[in-house]
C-alpha cells in the first residue's frame, strides 16, 4: 500500500537515536487488522504543519495505526525506570512506539508517538495494546487541559484497531497518537543513573538541555545539573499550581509520569474535582491517597528529590558536597510552591495587591467549600457574578459573611473592577470536564458508536473561559452520590 506520504509534510529529525543504545529499542508498531479513524485533531495537525487533505480517512487511519509509516520515521520504544507508588521499577514504553521527532515551520520539535501500538521489549506481562475508552478519555482530558492553557501532551488521533483487547472484559482496541515536546521523564534519568556510568548520565543531561534548555548550555558559569534541577522545580511548580487552579488531579504521579518538558503526561486515572475536598482521590488503586488533590505538592517535591539524586555525580565529584548542594535546592521547593500557589489563589479571587490577611481569606473560602461540599469551579464564577445565584449554599449566613469580607477586600485593590474581573476571568474556567458528562460521552462513543456528544465536548473545552448561552448543564457538577462512587482507572 502506497500512501502519498510526501505531500503530508513530515519533517523528521530523530535525535533520540544519537543517545547511547541502552536508552532505546528499535521497533516498529505491530500492524493491526482493520484500522478505522475515530477522531482526528485538525487544529493540531495544522499547528504541526501537516497536511492530510489528499488523504482519505482510511489512509489516515493506516498511518495512525502504525500500518503505514511516515516518511522519515525511525521507530523506537524508549527505556526508562520509575518509582511507582514509591517503589522503584524498571519500565520503558511497554505499549508505545515513537515514530520520530517532527519539526514544524516555527522550528518547534514534537515527538509523535503511537500509544497502544503493540508489544515492545519493555512490555513485561502486558499485551502492548490499549482500549478505545481510555484512549478517547486521554484525548478529551488532554485537549481540555490544552484549552485551559496548561502545558500538556496532546492528542492527534484515535484509531480503532479492529481487534479486541481483554481487560476485565472484552473491549475494542485503539491507538492514540500522542504529541509531546519530548518524552524525557524523571524516570529516564533514574534509568540512566542506575547504569552507574557518569558518561551515560552526562549524555542524557546534555541531550535534555539541548532539547529543552539550550540557554543552560550557553551559561558556562554555573553547574549544569544544578541549573536543570532548578528549571524542573520551576516548571513542575507552575504545572501543579495550574492543575490546582482548575481542580485537576493527575492520579498517578509516579516519577515515570513527570516530564522534563513540564507538560502534563500519562493521562490515566486523572479527573477534575467538583466538590472541593483537598483529600479527593478517584483512582481505584490509590488506597492511601498518595496522589490526592492536595498531596500533589508533596509528591512533586518528592519526585524532584528523586530527580536530584540521579544527578549527584554531575553536581560535584565529592558525593557529600554534591548531596549538600542538591539538598539546599530541593529544600527551597516548599517556599517556592507556597508563593506560586498563593499568587494563583489570589488571581482566582481577584485579590490584586499584597494585603495582610489575604491568605486567611483564601482559607476561609476553601474551608467553607470543604465543610459544605460546594463546587470549586462554580464558587469562583459566583464571585465574578457569572453564576446563577439559585444555589442555596451561597445564601447561607456563613457564606454571606465571607462574601462581605471579600467585597471589602476587593475595594482595596489599586485597580478598576473591570481589571479585576479580567484577571479572575482568565483564571476561572466556566467549563471543566465534569465526570458524569465525560463518562456519558465515553459510553455513547464506545458502546453505541455515537461520537456526537464527545465531539461537542471537544468543541466546548476549546474555549473554557468563555461563557456560552444555553450551556448551563455543562457547568453542573456531578451529583454527590455519583461523585462518592466515582472511580478512575490506569487505562491499561
Ligand atoms: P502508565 O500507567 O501508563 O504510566 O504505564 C506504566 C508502565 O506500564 C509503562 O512502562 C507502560 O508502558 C506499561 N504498560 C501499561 N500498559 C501496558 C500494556 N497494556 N502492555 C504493556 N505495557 C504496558
Ligand atoms: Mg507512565
Amino acid at each position: 500500500m502506497n500512501i502519498s506520504n510526501n505531500e503530508i509534510g513530515w519533517n523528521f529529525d530523530n535525535t533520540y537515536l544519537n543517545l547511547p543504545e541502552i536508552f532505546l529499542s528499535k521497533i516498529n508498531p505491530v500492524k493491526v487488522s482493520s484500522p478505522e479513524l475515530i477522531i482526528f485533531n485538525e487544529n493540531l495537525s495544522n499547528d504541526l504543519n501537516l497536511d492530510f487533505k489528499s488523504n482519505s480517512d482510511t489512509e489516515i487511519a493506516k498511518i495512525f495505526a502504525g500500518n503505514v509509516l511516515p516518511n522519515g520515521s525511525e521507530c523506537i520504544a524508549q527505556a526508562y525506570a520509575g518509582h511507582q507508588f514509591g517503589y522503584f521499577t524498571v519500565l520503558g514504553d511497554g505499549r508505545a512506539v515513537l515514530l520520530g521527532e517532527h519539526t514544524n515551520k516555527e522550528n518547534n520539535k514534537f515527538d509523535i508517538q503511537l500509544k497502544g501500538s503493540g508489544k515492545t521489549p519493555y512490555s513485561r506481562n502486558g499485551d502492548g495494546r490499549a482500549a478505545l475508552g481510555p484512549m478517547l478519555r486521554e484525548y478529551l482530558i488532554s485537549e481540555a487541559m490544552h484549552g485551559l492553557n496548561i502545558p500538556t501532551t496532546r492528542a492527534l488521533a484515535v484509531v480503532k484497531t479492529g481487534e479486541k483487547v481483554f481487560r476485565e472484559k472484552e473491549m475494542d482496541g485503539a491507538i492514540l497518537t500522542r504529541i509531546a515536546s519530548s518524552h524525557i521523564r524523571i524516570g529516564t534519568f533514574q534509568y540512566a543513573a542506575m547504569q552507574g556510568k557518569k558518561d551515560i548520565l552526562e549524555k542524557l543531561l546534555n541531550y535534555t538541555m539541548k532539547r529543552h534548555h539550550p540557554e543552560i548550555l550557553e551559561n558556562k558559569g554555573q553547574n549544569k545539573a544544578i541549573q536543570i534541577i532548578e528549571k524542573l522545580i520551576e516548571k513542575q511548580i507552575s504545572l501543579v499550581v495550574n492543575w490546582m487552579r482548575v481542580g485537576f488531579i493527575h492520579g498517578v504521579l509516579n516519577t515515570d509520569n513527570v516530564s522534563l518538558a513540564g507538560e502534563t503526561i500519562d493521562y490515566g486515572p486523572c479527573s477534575y474535582m467538583d466538590y472541593y475536598d483537598p483529600k479527593t482521590v478517584f483512582s481505584s488503586i490509590d488506597h492511601q491517597g498518595r496522589y490526592s488533590f492536595n498531596n500533589q505538592e508533596i509528591i512533586t517535591h518528592w519526585n524532584i528529590s528523586r530527580f536530584a539524586e540521579t544527578l549527584i555525580p554531575l553536581i560535584n565529584n565529592d558525593e557529600d558536597k554534591a548531596i549538600k548542594i542538591g539538598s539546599k535546592i530541593i529544600d527551597s521547593f516548599g517556599d517556592k510552591f507556597k508563593s506560586q500557589w498563593l499568587k494563583m489563589m489570589k488571581n482566582k479571587l481577584g485579590l490584586i495587591n499584597d494585603i495582610p490577611n489575604d491568605e486567611k481569606l483564601i482559607f476561609k473560602f476553601l474551608n467553607w467549600m470543604e465543610n459544605n461540599r460546594v463546587d470549586y469551579t462554580n464558587t469562583f464564577l459566583y464571585l465574578m457574578n457569572s453564576q446563577n445565584n439559585n444555589d442555596a449554599h451561597y445564601k447561607s449566613k456563613t457564606f454571606q459573611n465571607i462574601y462581605a469580607e471579600w467585597k471589602n477586600r476587593i475595594r482595596k485593590n489599586k485597580c478598576s473592577e473591570k481589571e479585576v474581573i479580567k484577571i479572575m476571568a482568565s483564571n476561572n474556567p466556566y467549563y471543566i470536564p465534569r465526570n458524569h458528562i465525560v463518562e456519558k460521552s465515553l459510553y455513547e462513543a464506545t458502546i453505541n458508536n455515537n461520537m456526537k456528544e464527545f465531539n461537542s465536548l471537544i468543541q466546548l473545552y476549546k474555549n473554557p473561559y468563555k461563557k456560552l448561552e444555553n450551556n448551563a448543564n455543562y457547568q453542573q457538577p456531578s451529583s454527590f452520590e455519583f461523585t462518592k462512587k466515582y472511580q478512575t482507572f490506569c487505562g491499561t
